[in-house]
């Protein structure tokens, strides 16, 4: 009984410790189904319900932060400093994007007496900024034939009917 838990355990160890490293590894911003295909064919053994539940467990521990909802997937990053998003609301793509007022950003999330907590009363504790648009791949897509403003309405229609 001991040696059975004894080997679950570093099992169990042993796969926390590959999907930490996988969401660590990339700046792809994945959910929880990524993490799992890249590693289920290292680990077989390995459930979907497993990597949630580790997932769950770093983000308590402040290992792993979530930054959104994306496309219904809420998707997670291991760079747990806080820093802005931009999302294509079309392929669900999500890049970190370096920003020039981090400094005012960071006050405000550190409770100082700016503008930002003054007016509104509240104590900040995190942040999360998401900017929605088109990616240049699907900005490139939709540029084609189309003269007007490329909209993420329009190039999810021209994927659906490009059967895509
Ligand atoms: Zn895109
Ligand atoms: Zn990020």
């Amino acid at each position: 009984m001991v040696r059975l838990m004894g080997d679950t355990g570093r099992k169990r160890s042993r796969q926390r410790e590959a999907i930490l490293e996988v969401i660590r590894s990339t700046s792809a911003h994945p959910g929880a189904q990524w993490v799992y295909d890249r590693l289920k064919p290292r680990i077989p053994g390995l459930s979907l319900a497993t990597v949630y539940r580790n997932i769950r467990g770093f983000r308590e521990e402040g290992q792993v932060i979530s930054v959104g909802v994306v496309n219904g997937e809420e998707r997670f990053d291991g760079l747990v400093s806080p820093h802005p998003h931009l999302v294509c609301g079309c392929c669900g793509k999500m890049v970190d994007l370096p920003c020039p007022d981090e400094a005012v950003l960071k006050s405000l999330t550190a409770g100082q007496t700016t503008a930002g907590n003054k007016t509104s009363g509240f104590v900040i504790d995190y942040r999360k900024t998401l900017f929605y648009g088109l990616c240049p791949d699907c900005a490139g897509r939709a540029a084609g034939s189309d003269a007007g403003t490329i909209t993420v309405a329009k190039v999810k229609r021209r994927l659906v009917k490009a059967g895509a």
